[in-house]
Formats: C-alpha cells, structure tokens, sequence
C-alpha cells in the first residue's frame, strides 16, 4: 500500500485562502500523474480562528498539524483585527505561537531572479543579467529578540533600554548542519555572515561555523561581516549561493534579497525544527489590498508547496518538476499583475494555478516519467 502523506493545510486571512486554492490544483495532478498519496485537511489559524474560535491558534489545528507530515500556510492577519491588543493579534496569537510550539528555530528563504523577470529588479541590468538565487538559511528562535535581560529601565534621570544578543554553541552548530547538509547536497557554497570584529557572540557564531565545517570537507565555507554582506548583495548578488547567519542578520537580509528580486508574490519559505518537521509559506503576508480580486499571484504558495515536496516528502526530482513547470509558465510569457510588464495584460490567480497545473501535466509527460516512477 502506498504510504499516506498528510499535510495540514492553513489558509488564514487575505490572499491566503485564494492562493492555496491554486495549490489544491497542483496537489491533485501530484496524486495522479506523479504517484504522490497526499491528503489534505484545513485548520483555522490568525484572524479567521479568531473570529470562529476567540484565539488564533486553537488546540484543533495544534492536533491536526501534530498529525501531519508538515505543515503548509498561506498567509496571517489584516486591517480587520488591528483593534486588539498586540499579543491577541493574528500573527503574534496564531503564527508566533505555531512557531514557538513546533520549535522552527531554521528559516529557509530562497530568493531567486528569474532571467524572465529580471526587469522586475530594482538593481541596474548589467547586476542582473544573469539572475541569482540566493538561498538565506536564518537562525529563527535564539539572538537578540529572545535574548534575555531585555528592558527598559532609568538611571538617575536618564531612560535606557536594552536587548541581549546571545547563542549558545548548540544552537549555532544545529542551524550549521542543516546548511551545511543543504548545501553538500546542492553542491552550493556557504557565505556565513556576522559581526565577529566587534560582537562576542559573533565571535562564537564564527569559530562554531569553522568547527562544523570540518565535517564537510566538500563544502566551501566563506565569511563575511554584516555591513559588507549588505554591500554585496547589491553590487553582486550571483556570487551567493547559500547565506548563513544570525536571527536579527537574517531578518534584514532575508528582505534585501527578496526586495531585489523585486517580486514579493514569487517568494517561499520553509522554517524546520529539530526533528525536521517543517512549515511552508510564502514570504510575504495576507496583502489585504488585493484581496478576494482574483490578481494575487498564487506562485510563492505553489513554490512553497515545491519545497515541502522536496523536504518533508523527500522528492528533490518532483519538486524540480513543479519548479520548472513555473517557470516554462513565465518563458510563455504569462503573468500575474504584480510581475507583468504591461499592467494591461495580465492572467488571473486562477488562471496562473491553471497553467502550472497543465504544464507540470506536460513535465510529467515529456520528460520525467521514467525516472519520477521509478523514485517513488
Ligand atoms: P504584504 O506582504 O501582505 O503586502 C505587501 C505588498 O505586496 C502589497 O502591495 C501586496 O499586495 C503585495 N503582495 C504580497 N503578496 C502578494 C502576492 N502573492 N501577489 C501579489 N502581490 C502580493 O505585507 P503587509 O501589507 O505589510 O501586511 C499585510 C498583512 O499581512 C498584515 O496584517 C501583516 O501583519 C501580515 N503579514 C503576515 C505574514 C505571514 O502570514 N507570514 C507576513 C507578513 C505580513
């Protein structure tokens, strides 16, 4: 018997339930063409659970999710639960507390120009002529926002405030290994970034990062510091493959890298904890701006989708297929209204999550039905 991968299934808010939509289409040509038995079932999570339920994440998709192979979401929060008190809000009272439960202390963001949408990029042509995909692997759970002592206190006359930045070695070497392992298998070189001239615990970030790399000879480790980083992702983003760093550095470099792709709704994300059970979700959020007008661009839900295949289900050839079946969409020339170049043409999200599903149809055709049945 064909062994059954359940995934839990969170819309949320926004463009959330919208784009996941589109995703269902994918999973179904999944379960027939491609042999994969997934099954879904939806939970509530953010505002929506809020309004049925009084909080955002209730026990009933905490169980659900615990039941499932891994975890894909679509998007949290809105204009519409503004009103509460911030830690009643969606994202911190259902997605903050998803995170805090499973324990997803490593964040994974690629961030890929397409050759085809490189008029999207903010940086000169010449930069980007030939793309980039960059993947930033961000330490999730410890630093400078967990750290403690934080607070705000007075001397004399004189307020302060102050955070703590602090790692433990452990929690370094974990979030190395998964880059590390990654990158061995991707054949991609890592570029640890930190503030080792100046701060101790970057200090402790860099020796960890060394000792680890000892047991992957094959991969080439780099470092650099935080300000530098910054410099050359616009100057150079192709020389970056994989980049690895802290908390607070990965929360304002993941968004550079994505800023310079230019395309928020082309964007996922995978966060893991320690026993590499993952949560899948586009990087931006629930756009209320563009909600329930069918213009949302669903390929960051489907490339999500793509990267649960590929990690939690361990197929790398058929989430390469769901990846190349997006991008054959985009050579032809199709495109959603936040990454078209003439706002006057544009195809709808259903229109979009129609053409992926027919051309991953033609790559299961053309190309990979020997090797993908074979790999089940
Ligand atoms: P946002 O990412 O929702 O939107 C920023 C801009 O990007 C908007 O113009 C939006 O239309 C556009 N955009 C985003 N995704 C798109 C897509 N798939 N297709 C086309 N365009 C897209 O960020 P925001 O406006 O700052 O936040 C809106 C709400 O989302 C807030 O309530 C915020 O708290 C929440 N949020 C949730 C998450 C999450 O669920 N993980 C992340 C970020 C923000």
């Amino acid at each position: 018997m064909r062994k059954k991968n359940k995934i839990a299934i969170l819309p949320g808010d926004g463009i959330g339930p919208e784009v996941i939509k589109e995703t269902y289409k994918i999973i179904n040509v999944l379960n027939r063409y491609f042999n994969l038995n997934i099954q879904t079932k939806e939970y509530d999570i953010g505002g929506i659970a809020i309004d049925k339920y009084g909080i955002g994440l209730p026990e009933e998709t905490i169980v659900g999710c615990e039941k499932s192979i891994a975890i894909l979401l679509g998007s949290i929060g809105g204009p519409k639960w503004n009103y509460l008190p911030l830690h009643q809000q969606p994202e911190r009272s259902g997605l903050l507390n998803l995170r805090k439960k499973f324990g997803f202390f490593c964040n994974l963001r690629p961030a890929k120009l397409y050759p085809e949408l490189r008029k999207l990029s903010p940086l000169r042509k010449e930069i980007v002529s030939n793309g980039f995909n960059i993947l930033c692997i961000r330490e999730l759970t410890g630093g400078i926002y967990f750290g403690l002592p934080k607070g705000t206190k007075k001397n004399g006359k004189n307020k302060y405030a102050f955070d703590t930045e602090i790692y433990y070695e452990f929690e370094i070497e974990r979030i190395a290994h998964v880059a590390f392992q990654i990158a061995q298998k991707k054949k991609l070189r890592i570029t640890s970034i930190d503030k080792a001239n100046v701060l101790e615990s970057s200090i402790l970030w860099r020796k960890t990062i060394e000792k680890v790399s000892k047991k992957y000879p094959n991969v080439i480790l780099s470092h650099l510091y935080i300000d530098n980083a910054a410099m050359q992702i616009i100057k150079n983003p192709s020389q970056f493959d994989i980049i690895l760093t802290s908390n607070l550095f990965g929360d304002i470099l993941s968004d550079e890298c994505a800023m310079i792709t230019g395309s928020i709704g082309m964007l996922p994300s995978a966060s893991f904890n320690e026993n590499k059970f993952g949560i899948y979700e586009p990087a931006g959020g629930s756009a209320p701006d563009i909600q329930n007008k069918n213009i949302a661009n669903p390929i960051a839900q489907i490339l999500s989708l793509s990267m649960l295949i590929e990690y939690s289900l361990k197929k790398p050839k058929i989430s390469r297929c769901i990846n190349k079946s997006i991008k054959n969409v985009l050579k032809k020339g199709y495109r959603t209204l936040d990454i078209a170049n003439d706002k006057e043409k544009y195809i709808t999200t259903e229109e979009m999550g129609n053409l992926i599903s027919e051309f991953l149809i033609k790559e299961y055709e053309k190309n990979e039905k020997n090797v993908i049945s074979k790999n089940i």
